[in-house]
Parts: structure tokens; C-alpha cells; sequence
């Protein structure tokens, strides 16, 4: 058991009302950390800590800004092992994919790194002859952070990372399940010697409100639930700040007749079950074209079979405990709408839900509409692409999709009408190269895309400067 603190101001602190506890959702009865529940006081102080910072991070040089995310990427490499493990032992997440999201993060701060130094702004011909027009960046100034726990380092990292590279500074609410990796991402952002420029308030709910209502938090990225989306963007209207929220997803696979059944199988199996289907972009409907149906469910339940469930901690585990009780109650009722096509058994231990593909309903049921976030995939059939397509549009979701075919018209097709931000073709609905854009259409996300260049759209805002000799 570890003690996970704030950070404010480049120190590791204690404080809030009362506290809570990170449990291990393998063995819920292990606390794995302790830590303070975070309240308006503590969003204060680091607020005032990333305020008192960001003039002179934001006049830092760009090479200076680079060094210090460099320097932060080589402290994350440093612990890799122990930070991946802490992911494994925290959320759930099985080691190999958790050693993924290490060097996942690692990546994106390498990646941004170069970003100070880029050229940045146009110049833009004037009305009249001699006049110099330009436009140019600016940072906004202290960002909040609101994050969930099934990326507990990357999605943090992802956000922090552009952010401080274009000259923001930072208070991070992380997610209350995730409190100890958010601890030791915190410490290699001390190592890296940042201060006040990344913050870290623990707690919940109220603490990420607080963090929304705070006057000098000047725009909100959250990665969340949809409900919770929903009340920050209305509180960052109301208030007129700048906000991007991540929210759920439905993603669809569909499968058609000429596609090869067995890959598409293990797509479909992977995206769906790995790390206990808890990815904003798993795969929770697939809908297959109706004359292969038999024999795609034949391969899924191979393809699913193949993929262990079980510790974490073990490196041929793909799927593990779900997140904690409230979500382990929600699937296992849910389970019992549908029909069963195919179940595997999960140890009866912790929160483990046994990986379950579920069929005789339509795509208005709720099993085919709500989010679940576990490793339940609804399985449903289409006479053709076109119905197919249909079936996926009609949600109010649209994070992810994936389409297994050796036809490159029908992908054409797909990719023209599938209402998806994230569109894989013979690939599985799940892992997106961090330098590339990730968001959502419709009800998944809102504001500008995440991550790549796009990034840097969010953490700033444009002077347009006329000069005339
Ligand atoms: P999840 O189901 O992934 O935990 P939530 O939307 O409940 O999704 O939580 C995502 C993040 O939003 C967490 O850091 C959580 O503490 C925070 N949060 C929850 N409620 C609120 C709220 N009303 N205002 C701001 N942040 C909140």
C-alpha cells in the first residue's frame, strides 16, 4: 500500500477532508493506495501554483520547454517497469498492454517535445501593398485536466504533454481509481524538474467540479463518462471557457461475407475483450453479414477462447478484472438481456466478468445502444453493407468503427458513410498511433480533436497581428 498525494507547486503534499482508497480490482480487499480527498482549497492552491507559473514557462524558450519534456519522457523510461506494474495492479490493465501505455507515454512526450520549436501561425497577404499580417499562437493560460482511469498515465500525458508544449500550465484531476498512478506520474514530472507548471489535486467528483468553476481555469479537456461530459460542457458554457470532452463510445465492427473469417475474428475478439473490453475504442457491436454468420461465430469463439483471462500481472493475461463493483454489477445484469452465444469462464475472485457475446436482440436494444464497458459484445447480422451501415449509424455514439472486407469499394463506401472519428478497415476498433488525431463524431466527443498536430488547436488561441510600416 502506497500513499498517494497531491502536487502543488513541485512538492508532494497531503490535505482535503478525509480521504480514500485506490483498491486493487483483482483482490478488492487490497487497498493498493491511500489518498487525500481533494476540495476547492486544494484546487486553489494548485491553481494559484500553475497561475504563478505561467508567465515564465510561457516565455521560456522553446528549446527550454522541449528539455523539460524530454527530460520527462526519460524519467517515465527510467520506472517503466515500476510504472507499468502500478497500471497492472491499480486498473486492472493486463502487464503487456500496461508495458504498452509506459512506452505509449513516453512516446507522446518525446513527440511533442519538437513542438516548441515547429513553426507555428501563417503569414497572410494584407488588403493593401506593404502591410505584414500574420497570425500567431497563444497559450491560454492554466488548463484543467479532468481524466478517467483506464489510460491513468496516457490519457493524462496526452492532454499535459501538448498542453505545456505551446505554454499552458496545469492542474490535473485524475480519476479516484486511479489515484496511485496519477501519484507516480507525478513524481517523474518532479524528476523532470517541472513545478508549478503540472499540478495534481486527488479526489473525485466535486474536486473536478471545483476545478471547472475555479475563475483563473481558462479551459476544461475531459476524458469521461457521458453523463459527466455533459455537465462540464454546460458549466464551461455557462462560464465561457473553452472545453473538449471525451465521452463514450458504441463502436462497431462489421464483418463482411468476402472478409478472411478468422482474422476478422481475432479483431473483432481482440477489440472487444482485451483488457476487459475497458478502451473508450473497444468494440462492443459486431454486425455481420448474415450468409457467413455460422461461420464467424465459429472462428469468434475460437479467437475469443484464445485470449486468456485472469492476473494482470501475468504476461500471457489479454483480459483482466473489470474496474470496480458498480461496473461488475451493471455487466452481469446486463448479460442476462440477451442471449448467449458464448461465454468464457473468469476467475470468481475480485471483479472479474466472464467474456460474453450476447445475440437475439435488434440494434434498438439498449445492449446494442448503452455502453458497457466490460467484455460483452453484441452480435448482430445484416443482409448487405448497406443495411450493415445502417445498423452502425444508429446509435448515438460515434467514436470508433472497424470493417473486415477484401473489397475496396465497400471500404470506400464505408468510409464515406460510417459516422465514426477513429475508421479502421481491417483493423480492430482499438489502438490509434498517438502522433495521429483521436476523437469522436456525434455524441462521443466534443470540441477539437486530441493528440497529433491537431493538439495544438485546443491549448491555444490565435492573435491575428497586422502591422503597418
Ligand atoms: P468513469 O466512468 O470513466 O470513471 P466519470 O465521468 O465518472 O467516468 O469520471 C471521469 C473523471 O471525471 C474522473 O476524474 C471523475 O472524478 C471526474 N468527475 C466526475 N464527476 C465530475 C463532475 N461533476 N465534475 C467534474 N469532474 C467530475
Amino acid at each position: 500500500m502506497r500513499n498517494a498525494l497531491h502536487l502543488i507547486a513541485g512538492s508532494l503534499v497531503e490535505g482535503g477532508s478525509g480521504g480514500f482508497d485506490s483498491l486493487n480490482p483483482s483482490e478488492p480487499t487490497q487497498i493498493v493506495a491511500k489518498a487525500p480527498l481533494g476540495t476547492d482549497a486544494e484546487v486553489a492552491l494548485a491553481v494559484n501554483a500553475a497561475s504563478e507559473a505561467f508567465e515564465s514557462w510561457r516565455k521560456t524558450p522553446g528549446p527550454g520547454k522541449a528539455e523539460r519534456l524530454y527530460a520527462w519522457a526519460e524519467a517515465i523510461q527510467a520506472r517503466a517497469a515500476e510504472l507499468a506494474e502500478a497500471i497492472a495492479t491499480e486498473v486492472g490493465k493486463p502487464i503487456g498492454e500496461a508495458k504498452g501505455e509506459v512506452g505509449r507515454c513516453v512516446a507522446i512526450l518525446r513527440y511533442y517535445a519538437g513542438e516548441p520549436v515547429r513553426p507555428s501561425g501563417d503569414v497572410i497577404p494584407g488588403l493593401a501593398n506593404g502591410i505584414l499580417q500574420y497570425s500567431l499562437r497563444e497559450p491560454l493560460g492554466v488548463v484543467g485536466l479532468i481524466t478517467p482511469w483506464n489510460f491513468p498515465m496516457a490519457i493524462p500525458l496526452w492532454k499535459a504533454a501538448p498542453a505545456l508544449a505551446m505554454g499552458n500550465t496545469i492542474v490535473l484531476k485524475p480519476s479516484e481509481h486511479s489515484a496511485l498512478c496519477a501519484h507516480l506520474l507525478a513524481e517523474t514530472a518532479v524528476a523532470a524538474g517541472l513545478k508549478g507548471e503540472f499540478n495534481v489535486v486527488q479526489g473525485a467528483g466535486p474536486a473536478g467540479s471545483a476545478l471547472v468553476q475555479h475563475p483563473d481555469v481558462k479551459a476544461i479537456s475531459f476524458t469521461g463518462s457521458d453523463a459527466t461530459g455533459a455537465k462540464i460542457s454546460v458549466a464551461c458554457a455557462q462560464l465561457n471557457k473553452k472545453f473538449q470532452t471525451e465521452m463514450g463510445g458504441k463502436n462497431v465492427a462489421i464483418v463482411l461475407a468476402d472478409a478472411d473469417l478468422a482474422q476478422a475474428a481475432n479483431l473483432v475478439a481482440a477489440g472487444a475483450m482485451r483488457f476487459a473490453g475497458q478502451k473508450c475504442t473497444a468494440t462492443s457491436r459486431v454486425v455481420v453479414e448474415s450468409s457467413v454468420s455460422g461461420k464467424f461465430i465459429e472462428e469468434l469463439k475460437k479467437a475469443i477462447d484464445g485470449l486468456p483471462v485472469g492476473n494482470p500481472l501475468e504476461m500471457a493475461t489479454a483480459v483482466g478484472p473489470v474496474i470496480n463493483q458498480a461496473s461488475y454489477d451493471k455487466l452481469n445484469a446486463a448479460v442476462k438481456q440477451g442471449e448467449t452465444i458464448h461465454q468464457v469462464a473468469a476467475p470468481n475472485t475480485g471483479y472479474f466478468v466472464s467474456p460474453t457475446v450476447l445475440g437475439g436482440v435488434g440494434p434498438e436494444h439498449d445492449l446494442a445502444q448503452n455502453e458497457l464497458f466490460g467484455p460483452v459484445l453484441t452480435y448482430l447480422e445484416a443482409g448487405s453493407l448497406d443495411e450493415a451501415l445502417t445498423i452502425a449509424n444508429q446509435t448515438r455514439f460515434g467514436l470508433s468503427a472497424s470493417l473486415c472486407t477484401r473489397d475496396i469499394r465497400a471500404a470506400l463506401t464505408y468510409i464515406d458513410r460510417i459516422q465514426a472519428g477513429m475508421v479502421r478497415v481491417n483493423a480492430d476498433t482499438t489502438g490509434v498511433d498517438p502522433h495521429a488525431p483521436f476523437g469522436g463524431m456525434k455524441g462521443s466527443s466534443s470540441g477539437t480533436r486530441e493528440q497529433g498536430a491537431v493538439a495544438k488547436d485546443f491549448y491555444t488561441q490565435y492573435k491575428t497581428v497586422q502591422i503597418n510600416p
